[in-house]
């Protein structure tokens, strides 16, 4: 054994790693349960999402778990604390030579000679061969200290949970049923029930359980886009705002509607199409509410849009500063701005918005800090994000019928 695969010898991981993308009359996964001492001591089971993701999860009084999707092992945890009451828990000197169930971070990573990395700022994991084992600490001591203290501490460690999916991208097998989202969608008997799918996601955006994610098609939109044809899938996005994963509602032009738990970088990647102007597609009272809402004007790529509402004008200004910052500030033209703009056009937005850039808006020293309607608010009731971002999603339809007609 090499000094490369130090943890392999110093462990029993592997035992977990090979049982991955197996099923159980798999050797590895047999091997395995034997293992956790045989029988598991309670199996439970589920569906999720249409198509039906079927979730069985296999729970040993060793404090083990084997998590399947449609039958094949895509997660193992070692419950180092006492998970819902009623299973045991590991002893993880068994699993990692010189390790206790207090072991922290730094103690982990010294057993397995590993690095650590992360996914986000507070999910450290390390790579074992082709898995991933993710470390799931009780959070920080609340002092506010970003949750760091977390796993610096004794005794904080609660379970390890092998993955193929590297941490982060997939839905994570210890996500366990979340009451505030897995109970909303409704299926008949030809699969999902639109109009009852749709009441429920509604009543939970009203009671803020989920939020939805304002660069993809509105709720209420769905129905009319959908019969419009002009799009071949019409797609929701909504964040739960407990457990932080994204169900995606989908309605097709040609197929039928699929509904789905995802995590939220899998949910970003999925693709999307611009939505076209509602004048194509909406009752007129939409279409109205269109007129009346932030409309594109005018933009630099990478840098600054331009839009307007009724006779305001307000510039999205991107900034950034090392690595670390990079976000935008929406100013409204004064009217000194406005009169400069109307001669300037162009070219004066974009010395504006370097001006913007070069003032660090995001420290309160910057004149254009306290006019920021992304940090101040602004209106009460509005989110400007949102509109900003239904804004740009029109002109991104428009510029693409554009381009193919060209
Ligand atoms: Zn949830």
């Amino acid at each position: 054994m090499t000094n490369k695969h130090r943890w392999a010898a110093r462990s029993r991981l592997p035992l977990l790693v090979d049982a991955l993308a197996l099923d159980t009359t798999d050797e590895p996964v047999r091997r395995l349960i034997g293992a956790f001492g045989g029988e598991p001591t309670s199996v439970t089971g589920y569906d999720l999402g249409e198509p039906a993701l079927r979730v069985r999860k296999l729970r040993f009084a060793s404090g083990g778990e084997i998590v399947l999707h449609h039958d094949t092992v895509v997660g193992v945890i070692l419950h180092v604390k006492p998970a819902a009451g009623d299973l045991g828990v590991v002893d993880l000197a068994q699993w990692v030579k010189g390790l206790t169930n207090d072991a922290t971070l730094e103690e982990l990573k010294a057993a397995l000679a590993l690095p650590v990395h992360f996914a986000g700022l507070r999910s450290p994991y390390f790579t074992i061969g082709a898995g991933y084992a993710g470390l799931r600490f009780v959070p920080g001591d609340g002092s506010g200290s970003a949750g760091a203290g977390g796993w610096n501490q004794p005794g904080h460690l609660t379970r390890i949970v092998i993955t193929m999916d590297k941490p982060g991208l997939g839905l994570p097998p210890d996500a366990d049923e979340c009451p505030a989202c897995t109970d909303l969608l409704v299926c008949g008997e030809n699969g999902v029930d639109v109009d009852a799918t749709l009441l429920r996601l509604e009543s939970a955006v009203a009671a803020k359980t989920l939020k939805e994610v304002a660069s993809r098609a509105k709720l209420t939109d769905l129905r009319a886009l959908h019969a419009s044809r002009l799009m071949t899938f019409v797609e929701s996005h909504l964040i739960c705002t407990s457990c932080r994963h994204i169900i995606c509602f989908t309605l097709y032009r040609d197929g039928s509607p699929t509904f789905g738990h995802h995590a939220v970088d899998e949910a970003r990647r999925r693709p999307a199409e611009p939505i076209p102007p509602a004048d194509q597609w909406a009752a007129q009272e939409r279409v109205v509410a269109e007129q009346d809402a932030l409309r594109y004007v005018d933009h630099q790529p990478g840098a600054w849009f331009l839009v307007q509402q009724g006779d305001s004008l307000y510039l999205d200004a991107r900034y950034s500063y090392s690595a670390v910052i990079d976000d935008s500030a929406l100013i409204e033209l004064d009217p000194a701005e406005r009169s400069a703009y109307s001669k300037g056009g162009h070219e004066y937005l974009r010395q504006l918005a370097g001006k913007i850039h070069m003032s660090a808006p995001y420290t309160p020293d910057s004149p254009y800090f306290a006019r920021d309607l992304y940090r101040r608010g602004g209106e009460p009731g509005r989110d400007y994000r949102g509109e900003v971002s239904s804004a740009i999603a029109h002109h991104t339809w428009s510029a693409e019928q554009r381009s193919r007609r060209m």
